[in-house]
């Protein structure tokens, strides 16, 4: 009798110990979400990239777009993702190659046929940067100077048509903000340091599965640690070398703050981005660097490749087109 009770009691460990199984997400249950870079370059027009720029894909349609890069929108087309289906546009910060393909999008969904709404989500005013509000009139409002007024009935209610650009400040203050846009979809934020530019790191949960991008960023302030979290994939800048100069450092993070950050977050899987001369020519010392102190996954983003956030394989596919 006392053996069967021993059982009943072993029995009720592994039924219990199931269940905080079954509540931990496992990167096999994120096959139904993947990236893929539209954008690995920075400002720069002559390293063969276009400016910063990614997709978020969920069950197989393009949900998120992460930054705006220029040249990006090229790429966008090879895709082959319908901006009829992207929910929100996330702005890291409002340099020219994070944002200056905007308008081109913009007035690209007039011949997709959008019908939706597009909310774009960045960060608020300062150090001389307007907030993402602000920005969104200065190019197309037709009550100010804009950029571009002949497309502001993109953002004015109308009756002509649904398609309207709803531009969103976030202001998330040292703790992470986040927001529902879907039942399984949300996005959420932090503020992080970029010299003085007002500057956001992303994140893209879907049900239990997330990646986090950094955007550009020198890494003092400690928030990436606190946004990206066990986060299956982080998308990390590499815009410098290890041997950067102080003002270099003070916008961007090393390849040594990379590794920090990745290993202090559990990040799942590493990817580096953005890409500058001066850091794609090192991208073998950085990552070595990095090694020292993260022990996972590092891959280089790769312009259309799409990468997955489910462990098992490579965790690479070929790109959507071909
Ligand atoms: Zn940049």
């Amino acid at each position: 009798m006392k053996k069967i009770n021993q059982y009943v009691v072993v029995i009720m460990v592994i039924i219990a110990s199931t269940r905080v199984f079954a509540s931990i997400p496992s990167d096999e249950q994120c096959h139904d979400i993947n990236i893929q870079t539209l954008g690995a370059g920075g400002p720069e027009i002559d390293d063969g990239l276009a400016s910063s720029s990614f997709l978020v894909w969920i069950n197989g349609k393009a949900r998120i777009m992460v930054d705006a890069g220029g040249g990006s929108t090229l790429n966008f087309e090879k895709s082959m993702a319908n901006f009829n289906d992207l929910q929100a546009i996330l702005l890291t910060h409002l340099h020219v190659d994070h944002s200056a393909a905007i308008p081109v999008y913009i007035k690209a969904g007039f011949f997709t046929g959008r019908k939706t709404h597009l909310a774009i989500f960045g960060p608020n005013a300062g150090a001389g940067f307007p907030s993402t509000t602000a920005f969104i009139s200065a190019l197309f409002d037709d009550k100010q100077n804009s950029a571009y007024p002949y497309l502001s009935d993109n953002i004015r209610e109308q009756a002509s048509t649904d398609y309207l650009v709803i531009p969103h400040n976030v202001s998330p203050e040292n703790a992470v903000w986040q927001q529902a846009l879907s039942k399984d979809l949300s996005i959420a934020a932090i503020n992080v340091v970029h010299g003085p530019v007002p500057a956001l790191a992303w994140k893209v949960i879907f049900k239990q599965c997330s990646v986090t991008f950094s955007g550009d960023m020198n890494g003092s302030s400690g928030h990436l640690v606190l946004l990206a979290k066990d986060t299956q994939l982080l998308v990390a800048n590499n815009a410098i070398g290890q041997e950067a100069g102080r003002v270099a450092k003070n916008l961007h993070m090393t390849p040594k703050i990379i590794g920090e950050i990745s290993q202090q977050a559990n990040v799942h899987k590493l990817v580096l981005a953005h890409f500058m001369l001066r850091s794609v020519s090192k991208t073998d010392e950085s990552r070595d660097i990095i090694k020292k102190s993260y022990s996972g996954e590092v891959e280089l983003a790769k312009e259309l490749e799409v990468i997955k956030l489910s462990s098992g394989d490579s965790g690479v596919e070929e790109s959507m087109t071909d």
